[in-house]
């Protein structure tokens, strides 16, 4: 769709001017380019030599960014055969320009004067890299798994996040990757495959009856389905399907799912709730709603180093949230040039 044949409604527009005031046009501004291409390194197949004197001549822009020693995953044990910088190097070989994210070691800005087309070649094909909007990168990042850790993707589909989570493991310890949607869980079984991901388990269920199999996780990973409006970059549909009964719908099923996903987590385990929706119903409400219920949640404050971020947002038609609240992490599109996304921390004690 052109941007010229963009109508927006009237009940979107006087909607985000009430949540956003004067950043209204700056929403709709940033909401209307298109979306920066970026890339995940897969260190299960590439070997990581990633380090800023290496990334010289081959990354336009800072190389040392000061997060090196941050994400230092150890070698995955088969004989790998390619470096990362070799595979940067064939994509700035056939043209594209490439630039590190500030904030994740693995991360990588790609652009071409003539293609946007990132997961059409040979090196994607093979899983040295993964295609991933940028600010999809982080959820994992904060949920931090280690090797060996039980992991539960509650709905994992296509499962950008499994497979992240599967690289920081290092393949050790195991991932339940749960969606709803059969279709979807193709796409995922596919993408884990590509990715030589050999520690998850896929599983087709509703994720509200995950307390069912009686078992107990380290960590939980809940990127909740949403209405995406904080994507609307990747999908214009967004701006023609939005209405408030949607955004309640949801905000419903996400009340649900975190709750069951808070339920199954061990004692000082940890929840990462994550969407793409700019709306505090999707977001702040959701996660308001499970410390209202569980008296045993905790919120933990978010730090990503070299990542900006805003105010979430404490009080929204009438209710006040949770003080804690301000240590979640709302990212509006133009704070690094991403989708718009939600993300909160929650430790149960
Ligand atoms: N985490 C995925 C990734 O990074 O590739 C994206 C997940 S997408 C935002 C939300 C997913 O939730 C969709 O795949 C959808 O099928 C799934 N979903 C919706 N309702 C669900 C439910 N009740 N239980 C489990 N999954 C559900």
């Amino acid at each position: 769709m052109k941007n010229r044949e963009i109508r927006i409604k009237k009940d979107f527009e006087d909607h985000y001017r009430k949540l956003l005031g004067e950043l209204y046009e700056k929403f709709i501004d940033f909401s209307l380019r298109p979306l920066k291409k970026a890339i995940r390194i897969n260190t299960i197949k590439v070997f990581d030599d990633l380090l800023p004197e290496n990334l010289e001549g081959i990354v336009s822009g800072e190389t040392n960014i000061g997060i090196d020693s941050l994400y230092n995953l150890r070698q995955y044990p088969f004989n790998l055969k390619i470096k990362a910088t070799d595979v940067l190097k064939r994509l700035k070989e056939r043209g594209w320009e490439i630039e590190r994210i500030a904030f994740y070691k693995y991360g990588f800005w790609v652009s071409h004067p003539g293609r946007r087309d990132i997961g059409n070649t040979l090196e994607f094909q093979l899983g040295y890299y993964y295609s991933q909007e940028a600010a999809s990168m982080i959820p994992p990042i904060v949920l931090d798994p280690k090797p060996g850790e039980t992991v539960l993707d509650l709905a994992a589909a296509p499962g950008s996040k499994t497979t992240q989570m599967a690289m920081h493991m290092e393949n050790k310890g195991i991932i339940l990757a749960v969606d709803v949607d059969k279709y979807r869980l193709k796409a995922l079984s596919s993408n884990l495959q590509k990715q030589g991901v050999i520690n998850t388990l896929v599983l087709h269920m509703d994720g509200r009856k995950i307390k069912d199999l009686n078992i107990t996780f380290d960590k939980v990973l809940l990127d909740a389905p949403c209405s995406g409006t904080g994507a609307i970059r990747k999908s214009f549909k967004t701006f023609i399907i939005w209405n408030e009964r949607m955004i309640q719908r949801l905000s419903r099923l996400q009340k649900q799912l975190i709750l069951s996903a808070f339920d199954v987590l061990k004692e000082d385990g940890i929840l990462v709730y994550s969407t793409c929706s700019i709306e505090p119903e999707e977001n702040e409400e959701v996660v308001n709603y499970l410390l209202y219920k569980r008296e045993n949640a905790r919120i933990e404050r978010i730090e990503v180093p070299n990542l900006k971020r805003s105010e979430p947002i404490l009080e929204w038609r009438g209710e006040r949230y949770f003080s804690d609240i301000k240590y979640t992490l709302r990212i509006w599109p133009w704070d690094n040039d991403t989708e718009g996304f939600y993300i909160a921390k929650i430790r149960k004690i």
